[in-house]
């Protein structure tokens, strides 16, 4: 296939210890689950490894502990080797020494496999940490990785810290960052942004991945986060908009809904009834299952199938926001001051010129 992501084996694998927070990460950003419902998730005692098709590659390995662990590292250097990130994620409102000292032989290990593979270290579940708190674990956190780094030698190593919690958007803003590096593209996408809004009257674009909600791109003026939320809210609107009066094409179900032979967990069904608005609308192709272990009765992302989504609306303050998918998952989200608004034909006249360019950018890519 084509595309920037496009690369048979994983991009970006996800470790830590268990109940860090990785499973409720990827249903959050991948499976559209409310940030509560994550209580429900059971934990997993083995090694696990489930994979999510969006954008890009994504693959979530779960090493429970030191169990094994030279066993699953076997296979881990094997992924590492192919992939451009590592995501750890640390439980910030626990005891991090031991994952510390896990992630320390971990780096070890995918550094050894692939020596410029980019660690994202993820100090996660910040939500529950008062902002001097969060300040003082992400410097004390960065300063114990690094010094063993550098007592063990290891001077070129590609790290980076971000705070996240899935209750607001620095989850999606640190994944953000994390896809962004692996986009070779990136610089040409920023200009074409920047292009179509310095002739088009846009105060700020985006180019989303629809499923993810991650940012792959934006245009250079500055970023401010309410911004990124209300465009990550028009996408949700927007897609469900769309699926309102879809055609379900799934093929209907044979026995129950729960009767599956997932992991028996009481707070899948319950999941599944609370996401209903967003969910049973969707129009799903057969195809596009994933092939995931851990969430048989799980959603697919609400990626629209069939023709392309758009939308405009106007908010009280007068700003508009406007919404055109583009090539495969990916929509172009603008914000524009309401003078924008009679020149909209040019606006969309330059917006397919956007999209020219990126279909072209897609094929090389
Ligand atoms: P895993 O074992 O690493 O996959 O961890 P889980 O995804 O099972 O998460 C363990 C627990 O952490 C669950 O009860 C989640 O609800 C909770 N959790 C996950 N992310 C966050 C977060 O950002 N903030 C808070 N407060 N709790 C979280």
């Amino acid at each position: 296939g084509h595309g920037f992501g496009a690369n048979p084996s994983p991009r970006i694998v996800m470790m830590g210890l268990r109940r860090g927070g990785k499973s409720s990460i990827c249903q959050v950003m991948f499976h559209n689950m409310q940030p509560l419902d994550t209580l429900y998730i059971e934990s997993t005692t083995a090694p696990t490894t489930s994979v999510f098709s969006s954008f890009i590659d994504f693959a979530v390995m779960e090493l429970p502990g030191q169990i094994n662990f030279t066993e699953a590292m076997i296979d881990a250097e094997r992924i590492f080797s192919s992939c451009g990130a590592l995501i750890y994620v640390i439980d910030s409102q626990d005891e991090y020494i031991n994952a510390l000292a896990n992630l320390h032989s971990i780096i070890i290990h995918a550094v050894n496999a692939n020596p410029t593979i980019n660690i994202e270290v993820f100090i996660h579940k910040v939500d529950g940490l008062s902002e001097d708190f969060r300040l003082d674990a992400q410097r004390d956190i960065t300063q114990r990785v690094t010094d063993e780094l550098l007592d063990d030698g290891l001077v070129n190593v590609s790290i980076s810290f971000h705070l996240t919690s899935i209750f607001d958007h620095s989850i999606y803003e640190a994944f953000s960052r994390v896809v962004q590096k692996l986009i070779p593209q990136l610089a040409t996408l920023e200009n074409l942004l920047n292009v179509l809004c310095q002739h088009s009257g846009i105060d700020k674009a985006f180019l989303f991945d629809i499923g993810s909600k991650i940012f792959v791109a934006t245009d250079s003026s500055p970023l401010d986060i309410p911004t990124y939320e209300i465009c990550t809210d028009f996408i949700d609107i927007t897609v469900d908009m769309n699926n309102l009066y879809a055609v379900d094409r799934r093929p209907p179900k044979t026995g129950s809904r729960t009767d599956t032979n997932a992991n028996g967990n009481n707070g899948t069904t319950i999941t599944t009834t609370t996401t209903t608005t967003t969910t049973t609308t969707t129009t799903t192709t057969p195809t596009t299952t994933t092939a995931n272990n851990n969430t048989t009765n799980r959603p697919e992302p609400p990626v629209p199938q069939g023709r392309p989504i758009g939308s405009t609306s106007r908010l009280s303050n007068g700003v508009i926001l406007y919404l055109q998918q583009m090539v495969k998952g990916l929509a172009l989200v603008c914000l524009m001051r309401k003078e924008s608004m009679p020149k909209i034909a040019l606006v969309e006249y330059n917006i397919e010129f956007f999209r020219d360019a990126l279909e072209q950018l897609w094929l090389i890519g």
